[in-house]
């Protein structure tokens, strides 16, 4: 089968430092992946590189196995991918209606972004906020609008940067199944830091360290992996 996204000794340097040091990563059709790793791992970076938020100092990214590493965003997004970045990409001043519209018009004529920010407004229980301004909303509801971001433009593969910070444990949880049910549509990858959640959700877990894959498994043996240990508990 071919992978939906694979990329081959991918590498991104800042100046002297290899953010993304040779990542070799594959993602099958209709996956569900966790990538966890400390602090610094790359992994922010590795999913702005999938975007074209950042170009690659060397290798190659494919989607459904054609090059898109010198495409620019706007032909990465029209593609359907879709992303969360881990610092949001929300219009404070705008209210929830209109940073959804915006995302949507992207891919719709106005009676489709109209149309499509309906049903998006529904399938994340936002309708009651639909005219709030975003700046004005809590950390959950903020990440649930960019959820409404990515759903806009109705990806094959939804990228989501530590989706769950700021939320409280019933948000939490609420986002658990809200990714379930994206994912009976399209491929997801999602960096996050809370073990219990990726427990519950990943089929199988990628690990960063200092810009290279570390490991690749199931949750039950990347949580005994020797090499995983040492990195989190330093033993
Ligand atoms: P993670 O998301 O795993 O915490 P990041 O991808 O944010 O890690 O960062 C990986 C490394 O790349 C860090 O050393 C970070 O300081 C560096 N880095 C990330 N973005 C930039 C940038 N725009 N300029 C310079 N260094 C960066
Ligand atoms: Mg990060």
């Amino acid at each position: 089968m071919t992978p939906i996204l694979e990329t081959r000794g991918l590498v991104k340097r800042f100046g002297g430092v290899a953010a993304i040091d040779g990542v070799d990563f594959r993602l099958e059709p209709g996956e569900l992946r966790c990538l966890i790793g400390p602090n610094g791992a790359g992994k922010s970076t590795f999913f702005k590189m999938l975007t074209a938020q950042y170009a690659p100092t060397a290798g190659q990214i494919l989607l459904d196995g054609d090059d898109i590493t010198d495409e620019e965003p706007s032909e990465i997004s029209r593609r359907g991918v879709g992303i969360k970045n881990q610092v949001p990409d929300v219009l404070d001043g705008l209210s929830v209606r209109e940073n959804i519209w915006i995302a949507a018009r992207g891919r719709h004529d106005t009676a489709g972004a109209d149309h499509a920010v309906s049903e998006i407004l529904e399938r994340l229980n936002l309708g009651p906020l639909a005219d709030r301004v975003v700046g004005k909303l809590s950390h959950g509801h903020r990440q649930w609008v960019e959820f409404g971001m990515v759903l806009a433009i109705n990806p094959r593969l939804a990228l989501l940067d530590e989706p769950t910070a700021g939320m409280t444990a019933e948000e939490t949880r609420r986002t658990a199944e809200l990714i379930r049910e994206m994912n009976r549509s399209m491929a997801i990858v999602v960096v996050e830091h809370d073990m219990q959640f990726v427990r519950t959700i990943a089929h199988r877990v990628t690990v960063f360290d200092q810009g290279r894959i570390l490991a690749e498994d199931t949750m039950d043996r990347i949580q005994v992996h020797p090499e995983v240990l040492r990195i989190y508990l330093g033993t």
